[in-house]
């Protein structure tokens, strides 16, 4: 399968400190320097796009602390080739943002809230910040986008009572609400022992508060995602099975990171440095033959062929 989707993580730093992500040991952030500037980042895209990408995700860490966002929305949008350019954030700072990126050219946002319930918000978040990150999705809900998604990490004990209330939201909105299967990524999330809520276990949850749901075909933004909608409701809901379910033959993703490694599969160790190629002031050209080798030894990696060790979704950006 080709290479299609790219997602690029921004920046590692982050304005949550979540229990399921975040490391426990960091010994500060990345330096300015070792990060892509704007315009880095829009040459390795415009490489990507020649090289065959159709689509591109930002996240982090936090997307949104990124400095002039909707400049490089702008910038990346102008690119020929590229049909999607989408957003994966917390939403806490989304209110006063989403117009603005929304007016840059940001097609589609997902918001990660995993709780209405201030406390359970603060225990999983070490943050006061659950009214922003609401606020954030509503403003997002208005901005005009052509799809929102709401992604719920689903844990065990933690915040699992809401699952009803969280699907709910997709009758209410028109919202894709997404749980997402918990999976321990790095020491951190190792520690929330028995935190595993299946798939199975949310839907069951699900139907037994609202009855049957009916499987819909998976649309084109629905990625590995098995989709369902209730009658009348104005959204959908939409299950992600974690690594368990992962279907390698069906991955069409890499992933940079805010240092310019290229990840072809998240479960190889091996990455490979594009930034040392757009320092050296490399031509278009060269990074494209890069990016098309990184392509073909991604097919030789797949989940069961070793461990990648920790993978750090709080700097990858999931
Ligand atoms: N800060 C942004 C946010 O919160 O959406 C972007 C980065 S965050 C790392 C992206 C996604 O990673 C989140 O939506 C979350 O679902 C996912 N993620 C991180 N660690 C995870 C874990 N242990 N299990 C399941 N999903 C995880």
């Amino acid at each position: 399968m080709g290479v299609e989707y790219l997602r690029i993580s921004l920046t590692d730093r982050c304005n949550l400190n979540c229990v399921y992500c975040t490391p426990l040991e960091k010994n500060g952030f990345l330096k300015h320097d070792e990060l892509l500037r704007h315009e880095e980042i829009v040459r390795a895209a415009a490489a990507f796009i020649r090289a065959g990408v159709k689509k591109i995700r930002l996240t982090g860490g936090e997307p949104l602390l990124k400095k002039n966002l909707p400049g490089l929305v702008k910038m990346l949008k102008a690119i020929p080739g590229l049909k999607e350019l989408a957003l994966t954030t917390n939403g806490v700072l989304l209110k006063d943002q989403a117009a603005p990126l929304r007016e840059a050219g940001l097609d589609r946002v997902n918001v990660s809230l995993n709780t209405l319930n201030p406390a359970t918000y603060k225990r999983i978040t070490g943050s006061d910040a659950m009214e922003d990150a609401w606020d954030g999705l509503m403003a997002s809900l208005k901005a005009g986008f052509s799809e929102v998604k709401l992604n719920m990490v689903v844990m065990k004990g933690i915040n699992d009572v809401e699952i009803p209330e969280f699907a709910r939201l997709s009758m209410d909105f028109p919202l894709s609400v997404r749980f997402i299967e918990f999976f321990r990524t790095n020491e951190r999330s190792r520690n929330l022992k028995n935190a595993l809520f299946t798939t199975a276990e949310t839907k069951k949850r699900i139907e037994d508060a609202y009855g049957l749901l009916l499987e819909v075909p998976p649309g084109p933004t629905d990625g590995p995602a098995r989709v369902f909608k209730r009658p009348g409701a104005k959204g959908k809901i939409g299950f992600i099975s974690g690594r368990s379910d992962y279907f390698c033959g069906a991955c069409n993703r890499v992933r940079m990171d805010c240092t310019g490694k290229v990840y072809p599969c998240l479960f190889s160790p091996s990455t490979h440095s594009l930034k040392d190629y757009l320092r050296a002031g490399a031509d278009e050209d060269t990074l494209v033959d890069f990016i098309k080798k990184i392509f073909l030894v991604k097919s030789e990696y797949r989940k069961d062929s070793g461990s990648a060790g920790d993978i750090e979704m709080s700097s990858l950006g999931g």
